[in-house]
């Protein structure tokens, strides 16, 4: 195997996920680096339907090894909204900082108990002979009451980590790969792959 495509857009999780499988042994390139332009429907009933849909499409494509990911934000007080449909959620081309202050407001005057909330991130890797491996990672804490910080991206700043006193977009990158739902959700996979495929590991 010469690279794996991972199937996303998204400059700041290609930036999680290169620090992630650093070492995993192959390079592994997003789909702008490999020169793929596809849209894929995620209409897939959860973040696994999700991921699966879009790594088996990329991977009939282009006949590679091809990662995605799928992920979101679940807010209790909200019943798991917006979930599956975190980045579409009140539009695509809509800015962060106007979701953020959306959901803020929807939780305004809302108990510090009944505000938790989890990112979640399922991983699918489908291989050219049909193999499909899934994994999942959860991030859990609350819906902060202001938006703080500038790192990270999407719901970061208003997503309230208790352990660290701060928002998501308030650690550092490391620490957030260290904790975050993509963070464990990859390591489970760099795991599988390595289990899978010595040879990329280099074992
Ligand atoms: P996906 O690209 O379909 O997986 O959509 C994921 C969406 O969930 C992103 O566009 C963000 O809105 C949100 N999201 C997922 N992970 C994170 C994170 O680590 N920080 C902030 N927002 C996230």
């Amino acid at each position: 195997m010469e690279r794996v495509i991972f199937a996303t857009r998204n400059k700041g999780k290609m930036k999680e996920i290169r620090m992630i499988l650093d070492g995993l042994g192959v390079p592994v390139v997003s789909m702008e680096e490999a020169g793929i332009a596809a849209e894929i429907d995620e209409n897939g009933k959860s973040f696994e339907e999700n991921a699966v849909l879009k790594a088996k499409a990329v991977m009939k494509l282009t006949g590679e090894t091809v990662l995605a990911d799928d992920s979101g934000l679940e807010i209790d007080y909200l019943n798991g909204e917006p979930g599956i449909y975190s980045a579409r959620y009140m539009g695509e081309d809509t800015s962060y900082d106007v979701k953020n202050t959306a959901i803020l407001q929807k939780l305004d005057g809302v108990p510090e108990e009944k505000r938790t909330a989890r990112f979640v991130c399922a991983i699918a890797c489908a291989f050219p002979d049909g193999t499909v491996l899934t994994s999942r990672g959860v991030m859990e804490g609350m819906i902060g009451y202001e938006i703080k910080g500038e790192n990270g991206f999407g719901y970061d700043p208003i997503f309230y980590l208790p352990e660290c006193g701060c928002t998501s977009a308030e650690i550092s990158p490391e620490k957030k790969n260290e904790l975050s739902h993509r963070g464990k959700a990859l390591r489970q996979m760099k795991e599988q792959l390595r289990r899978l495929i010595p040879l990329a590991s280099g074992d």
